[in-house]
């Protein structure tokens, strides 16, 4: 178990963390792919969440087409997935997690986002939602590998100002959890989508949690 108290910063993923959003991602995926003929299966959403847009495409067209995608095609299909995606009812926040970030903000605990996404609107809705502070954000922007690199989280780490030892990753994807251990960064998985516990196990998480709800409670009380 970890000491919760020597935590000076902590790195939240954002899809499947902070908000409930896979279902969108999940169905928009599918959609995006059509007009190539791929017919991409739900799975494919969870077990490459994380990837930032244009690695996503990639590996999908690698895998489904036997090539790779061209420039202009992950162009397309990202502009496309983030068209519906904006259509998609709007995700909701995950159980817990704004009371959780302003609690350890409280305690003097620096809180900040990392995550493969790079919509347009990802900066204005995690400062509305979670008073996260646009320097407070590694994007699909700002990478050039992205998860499951440890390129992001470790672009964390040195934005943080803190050693390894003193911050803490929570991720719900194992490509997620497979880049904050390669940073070398202690991992508590929360297990919001529909893959089973060992996937998120095998990728390396050091505790796991069922939900947000019940991480936010055991942290809360370990510090008060
Ligand atoms: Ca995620």
């Amino acid at each position: 178990m970890i000491n919760w108290g020597k935590i000076k910063a902590v790195f939240f993923d954002m899809d499947g963390v902070l908000y409930d959003s896979m279902k969108n991602h999940e169905s928009t995926w599918i959609e995006s792919f059509k007009q190539y003929n791929i017919d991409l299966p739900a799975f494919e959403a969870y077990l490459n969440e994380g990837r930032t847009g244009n690695a996503t495409i990639d590996y999908v067209f690698r895998k489904y087409l036997n090539r790779p995608a061209t420039r202009q095609e992950q162009e397309a299909v990202y502009t496309y997935k983030t068209q519906l995606i904006n259509q998609a009812p709007k995700a909701e926040i995950m159980p817990k997690m704004p009371v959780l970030l302003s609690f350890l903000r409280s305690k003097g605990i620096a809180t900040y986002v990392v995550t493969g996404s790079r919509q347009p609107a990802l900066i204005e809705k995690l400062s509305r939602d979670f008073d996260i502070e646009a320097n407070q954000i590694i994007s699909g922007a700002d990478v050039k590998k992205g998860k499951p690199d440890p390129e992001p989280y470790l672009m964390a780490l040195e934005k943080s100002g803190f050693q390894k030892e003193e911050c803490l990753v929570v991720e719900n994807a194992p490509l997620g959890i497979e880049a904050a251990k390669a940073a070398g960064l202690y991992t508590i998985g929360v297990n919001t989508g529909v893959l089973d516990d060992s996937i998120l196990q095998d990728a390396g998480t050091d505790e796991l949690f069922d939900d947000t709800a019940s991480l936010a409670t055991q942290w809360m009380e370990a510090l008060s």
